[in-house]
């Protein structure tokens, strides 16, 4: 199938991409193309407007302060892969970007239109949120910074209204003392994930945070700080860390996000 018809805008701007969106009825962000593109060619999204951020230098700019790194919402997947953006955690960003999609997916995915579209088996949207990560959000009234855990309301719902654009996402850095897993459980190579296990932990910061992912709607945080600094929890210890999280998936669900998690924290301990 092809596009229902479209008229298509270029703003150069933030400024002028959010008087655009709030402007203009029915209008609708595109910036990678990678899942709005198919949703165009379905006719699942029909929206009267496009409005291209690809051209706005300063959402594809990433700043470096002393805590944090700021990836603008443009920068792809890819960028991230190839080490082409200062990485604020020592590793851990290249390694998820990685393992999103394929190649060709990854050089026109953009970070800030996965989460803008907020799937629940999206691979930032787990890592993210286990990273404590910021959106900042700017609409024609005011910009705002949201934290990722707040800003996904449940599955492909967000806290973005209409005429706002995601601009960036903030990431304060990991210490060379950090340890990180990741384990995304799919059936095959750039397949979106059945089940993500993920765990940050910065005794430097005295920051730690386990999350479950793709679980269908928001990710779960764990809720207890399991044996932090071992690699001892064992898929009956996750399973009872996601019970624990109100995992509502059925027992083969619950199996296979304890054995990410598990692989998680085994990853984060492998010496
Ligand atoms: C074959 C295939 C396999 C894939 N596998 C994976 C996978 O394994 N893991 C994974 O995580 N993802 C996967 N994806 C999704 C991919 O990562 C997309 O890049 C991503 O979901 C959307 O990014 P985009 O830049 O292409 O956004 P677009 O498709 O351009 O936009 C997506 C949505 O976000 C909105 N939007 C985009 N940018 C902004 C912004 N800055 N502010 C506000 N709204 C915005 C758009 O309006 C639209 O609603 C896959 C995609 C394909 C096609």
């Amino acid at each position: 199938m092809k596009p229902a018809p479209f008229d298509y805008l270029r703003p150069q701007t933030v400024e002028e991409a959010v008087r655009l969106l709030a402007t203009t009825p029915d209008a609708k962000v595109l910036a990678g193309g990678q899942t709005l593109g198919p949703m165009l060619n379905l006719r699942l999204a029909q929206p009267a407007v496009l409005v291209d951020i690809g051209r706005i230098a300063e959402l594809a700019a990433v700043t470096d302060d002393k805590d944090a790194v700021m990836i603008g919402a443009t920068v792809t997947h890819a960028a991230i892969e190839d080490g082409r953006t200062p990485d604020p955690t020592g590793g851990f960003l290249p390694q998820v970007a990685r393992g999103i999609a394929y190649r060709a997916v990854r050089t026109r995915g953009t970070i800030g239109g996965s989460l803008a579209h907020a799937d629940p088996a999206a691979d930032w949207l787990s890592a993210l949120t286990a990273l404590g990560a910021e959106i900042a959000i700017a609409g024609v009234r005011s910009s705002r910074r949201v934290p990722l855990s707040a800003f996904v309301r449940g599955a492909m719902e967000t806290e973005l209204g209409a005429d706002e654009l995601i601009t960036g996402i903030r990431i304060r850095k990991l210490s060379s003392r950090a340890r990180f897993g990741y384990h995304k459980i799919c059936r095959k190579t750039g397949e979106f994930a059945e089940a993500i296990g993920v765990v940050v932990d910065d005794p430097e910061r005295a920051y730690f945070c386990a999350v479950a992912g793709a679980t269908g709607g928001r990710p779960l945080v764990m809720e207890t700080r399991a044996a932090p600094g071992s690699g001892s929890v064992t898929v009956e210890d996750a399973r009872q860390l996601l019970k624990g999280a109100h995992f509502t998936g059925d027992d083969y669900e619950l199996t296979l996000h304890a054995a990410a998690l598990h692989r998680a924290y085994q990853r984060a301990y492998a010496a």
